[in-house]
């Protein structure tokens, strides 16, 4: 059966720049502040959260895309508290809801959970408490799967829903409703239900991560009509970023660069698997580091202990799988490790936020070999990467074998590579992009590794390669995704990684686009590159050149002269904001690659 795309178009209105939200005369603005204020203890609001908090009450479906740590409860849990009715939130580990349970318990807010783990009399309370004309509670969460799985929820949504006392409906961690993210959970996308069976109960989706492609695959998903964006800026100024070469001392170096920076200080290494975990645990305590292991299999008491160890500052450093973090509210992470590979460019990002919530200076560093990566591909390959052994009942494994998904896992994987060779382009650029946001590396102020590393770069006119990248994406009839086409055009002229650089620079720049495509047999996604017919027509008849940096140590031996022309009239010139132009001292910032 042929496998027909189908082009997703979202509309959707930007909230983040519209004074409307910012309004103080909302008929519920005084009680806002004041249970901001009593209630949750909060001085004042952090950026866009009385925005998003007027939209929603406004009666809007609302997506927000905030940093982790940004504050993003706040904005479902005091309009819960301040509207007439229930408040459902649907939320992805049943370990984050009893922790967002446990401290609305402690505010005297009256909320609840439904799971399948509980033992049956207990949810019959809650539901008789739900059906009762006083009920008292405001906020209902819920996991995926209870949404997907059990009618009786469903029937006591509608049975609140008829009474009026549906407020609204919040979808916690709404990338994982979106294959092409880095955290799928396939019961998500069942909640599509909601909006179906509720569609006059405003929806509040809340992430913070999310690429482009994923927004619109979520707002797609979960059907949200005319919906308001709440954005902001994903870069972390305090955050300094580096990848170092992976080596067989690793560990001795990681040692010492704690003791050389962070000495007794609070941090997380990120390992592959658990005996990773293990293993850097146990060197790091040779060392004479306080740490301990953390990951799926230990059993609960003892994650619990560690935990506790861990916010008591007993211990200070914790090895583990991804399986922790989710939720984790320790303000002074000083740094983030990554012993191996991240999956992908969203789950480092995410990662490395859990580091210097309080806004102070902390570091993030990368260790990086290319062996990891083999290893990491196999593990996606086996379907066993990227356990979270906290969410039972999801059938993640079953899917992360089939065709798609492992593209798109694949695809996540090669882009994090790539970040990881790049050895020019600013950290925060590169990560930024996925974002969608643009982002001028002279603000890196020279916090992360490429940005102040002191050496000499070429300018090389790529324009010929450039062209050959879109004129192999038209000919291969546009259905195919960038690693796709990369691998085609691999060893013709060029290193990978050179040409991957070309590639990406080609979509930021909108010469190429990346698409999201549907399957509409199997209801799948994935990315295929298109070219931009205008913008790209100035390329092909040499309107227009592409001009990219490249480390001169490298490259001058290889390059011929002619190969080596000056930016003067190219494209990223053109681009240059002239105050940059007149700062010698920084001369690697002279070009804004914006890759
Ligand atoms: P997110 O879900 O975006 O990762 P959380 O909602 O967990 O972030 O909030 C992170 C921390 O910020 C919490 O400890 C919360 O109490 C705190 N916080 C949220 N909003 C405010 C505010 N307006 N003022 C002070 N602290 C806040
Ligand atoms: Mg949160
Ligand atoms: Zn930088």
């Amino acid at each position: 059966e042929p496998f027909i795309p189908k082009i997703i178009k979202v509309n959707y209105i930007e909230g983040s720049n519209d004074q409307k939200w910012s309004s103080w005369d909302f008929p519920w603005t005084k009680k806002l502040e004041a249970n901001n204020k009593k209630v949750f203890g909060n001085h004042s609001f952090r950026p866009n959260q009385r925005e998003i908090i007027n939209a929603t009450m406004s009666g809007h479906d609302v997506f927000v895309l905030m940093p982790t740590g940004g504050g993003k409860s706040l904005t479902y849990q005091l309009p819960a508290l301040i509207c007439p009715g229930i408040t459902l939130v649907i939320s992805p580990l049943v370990s984050l809801i009893q922790d967002q349970i446990m401290h609305l318990l402690q505010a005297n807010i009256p909320a609840t959970f439904l799971s399948g783990n509980m033992e049956w009399t207990e949810q019959q309370e809650i539901l008789r408490e739900l059906n009762s004309d006083y009920c008292k509670y405001k906020l209902l969460y819920v996991t995926p799967e209870k949404v997907a799985k059990s009618d009786v929820l469903l029937r006591q949504l509608e049975s609140l829903n008829a009474r009026e006392l549906l407020a609204r409906i919040v979808i916690d961690e709404a990338h994982c409703v979106s294959q092409w993210g880095h955290d799928f959970r396939p019961d998500y996308q069942g909640l599509g239900i909601l909006k179906q069976k509720f569609p006059n109960t405003p929806v509040l989706a809340l992430t913070a991560t999310a690429t482009a492609s994923v927004k619109e695959d979520v707002v797609q998903a979960l059907g949200l009509v005319n919906c308001i964006i709440f954005r902001q800026s994903f870069n972390r100024p305090n955050l300094w970023f580096s990848v170092i070469p992976k080596t067989k001392k690793c560990l001795d170096d990681i040692d010492k660069f704690i003791k050389e920076n962070h000495f007794d200080e609070c941090g997380i290494i990120y390992c592959l698997s658990r005996m990773d975990c293990e293993k850097v645990a146990e060197r790091l305590q040779e060392c004479g580091h306080k740490a301990a292991f953390y990951h799926g299999s230990i059993d609960p008491a003892q994650r619990a202990f560690v935990q506790k160890q861990w916010s008591k500052d007993e211990i200070n450093i914790i090895c583990a799988t991804v399986a922790f973090g989710m939720g984790i509210n320790k303000p002074d992470v000083r740094f983030v490790i990554h012993h191996s590979l991240p999956k992908s460019i969203e789950g480092y990002h995410q990662e490395c936020g859990r580091a210097g919530r309080d806004g102070q200076r902390s570091s993030c560093v990368l260790y990086y070999s290319y062996s990891d990566f083999i290893r990491v591909k196999h593990m996606i390959s086996q379907g066993v990467a990227e356990q979270s052994p906290f969410t039972p009942g999801h059938n993640r494994f079953n899917v992360a074998n089939s065709g798609r998904v492992l593209e798109t896992n694949t695809e996540n994987l090669l882009r994090m590579v790539s970040y990881c060779e790049n050895d020019v382009d600013c950290r925060r650029l590169l990560q930024l992009v996925h974002f969608g946001e643009k982002f001028d590396s002279a603000h890196c102020k020279k916090t992360c590794d490429n940005c102040s590393k002191i050496k000499s770069f070429i300018e090389k006119d790529v324009t010929d390669t450039a062209k050959k990248l879109v004129e192999l994406v038209k000919l291969t009839g546009q259905q195919f995704s960038s690693s796709h086409i990369l691998e085609v055009f691999r060893g013709k002229h060029l290193a990978k990684s050179e040409a991957s650089r070309i590639l990406r620079h080609l979509v930021i720049e909108d010469f190429l686009m990346e698409e999201v495509k549907k399957s509409d047999v199997y209801g799948s996604v994935s990315s295929v590159l298109k070219v931009n017919q205008s913008k790209a027509h100035n390329l092909i008849i040499g309107r227009q050149n592409v001009v990219l940096r490249f480390p001169s140590a490298i490259n001058s031996t290889k390059l011929s002269k002619s190969d080596v022309t000056p930016a003067k009239g190219s494209l990223m010139s053109g681009k240059l904001s002239p105050s940059r132009n007149d700062t010698p001292s920084q001369p690697q910032n002279e070009l804004d690659l914006n890759l």
